[in-house]
């Protein structure tokens, strides 16, 4: 299944595990995946950049 290219101001691995089923597949149930544990305690190191929204 194809994930739709991450939206700008979305983390693209945090996009990805929420759109792609197979990123959490490896989980056990209420396992917690921890590159998402990581994203959401250290927040997300990077972030798809806005771009050609209000540039002038
Ligand atoms: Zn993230
Ligand atoms: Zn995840």
């Amino acid at each position: 299944m194809a994930v739709p290219e991450t939206p700008p101001g979305e983390c693209p691995q945090c996009w990805q595990h929420a759109h792609d089923r197979s990123a959490h597949r490896h989980l056990k149930p209420r396992e917690d995946c921890p590159q998402c544990v990581d994203h959401m305690v250290n927040g997300h190191p990077y972030i798809v950049p806005k771009t050609s929204s209000g540039w002038w």
